[in-house]
């Protein structure tokens, strides 16, 4: 059994149906890639996993067990957004600690994964700034690092290295990579950047307008479209 199974999952706002029936899965400590064109449901689909929006059809389980209805803060899952979502009025070591100490983790633990993701993600010499004082890299390592203290099942990214220029995107690319090498997570991963997916994906799903186009490993998806939109959208040789 997958470690996330997503079955014959709908999602409609009112009556506009925005996810039609999707069927996806992914193993434990498996990279997958939702790419596709803006609007056709990719932060829905993650959001769905996430709890953030209910589900008007179908089911998501995570580790075999069903997770409908369960509230965000029980799925045991973290997000890490395109806007990096940092508490203004706190530092960097603060923001990364916050979950950490809400849940009651002792000070030194606190400190100590602290100090692992700050070595990880390059960002000790920073841990006391605030946030209006970090690049736009350096805030979404430090979004990245909020996300990895918490140790989640699952981690969810969307589109986090579209608000950053080219050469920073391609250096997050590889950090990311290899963070997830290291660490052997399991990832659910939104780009509408075909390389992007290319590069970091053990697995591709490739959606338009809320239905599943194909999903295979980069080299299937590349070298054997399903159809000519996949073709076209992964830029596959003629
Ligand atoms: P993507 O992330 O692939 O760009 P989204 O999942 O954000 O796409 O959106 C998919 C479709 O659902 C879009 O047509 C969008 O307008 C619509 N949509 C998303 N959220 C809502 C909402 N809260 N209410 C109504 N429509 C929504
Ligand atoms: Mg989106």
């Amino acid at each position: 059994m997958a470690f996330l199974e997503i079955r014959n999952l709908e999602k409609s706002f009112g009556k506009v149906s925005v996810l039609k029936g999707i069927d996806l899965e992914i193993d434990k400590g498996g990279f997958l890639v939702l790419v596709g064109p803006s609007g056709c449901g990719k932060s829905t689909l993650l959001n769905s996993i996430a709890g953030l929006e209910t589900i008007t059809g179908g089911s998501i389980s995570i580790d075999g067990r069903g997770i409908d209805g369960l509230h965000p803060s029980k799925r045991d899952i973290a997000m890490v957004f395109q806007s990096y979502a940092l508490y203004p009025n706190m530092t960097v070591a603060q923001n990364i600690a916050f979950g950490m100490e809400i849940r009651g983790v002792p000070k030194a633990v606190r400190d100590k994964a602290i100090g692992q993701v700050s070595d990880m993600l390059q960002i000790g010499h920073l841990l006391d700034r605030r946030p209006s004082q970090l690049s736009g890299g350096q805030r979404q390592r430090v979004a990245i690092g909020r996300a990895l203290v918490r140790d989640p099942k699952l981690f969810l990214f969307d589109e986090p290295l579209s608000n950053l220029d080219a050469k920073l995107r391609v250096d997050m690319r590889t950090e990311i990579k290899r963070l997830h090498q290291r660490m052997g997570t399991t990832i659910v991963y939104v780009t509408h950047d075909q390389i992007e997916a290319m590069t970091l994906a053990t697995k591709i799903a490739v959606l338009k307008d809320g239905l599943l186009q194909q999903s295979g490993t980069p080299a299937e998806i590349y070298n054997n479209p399903a159809n000519t939109f996949v073709a076209d959208f992964m830029g596959s040789p003629a």
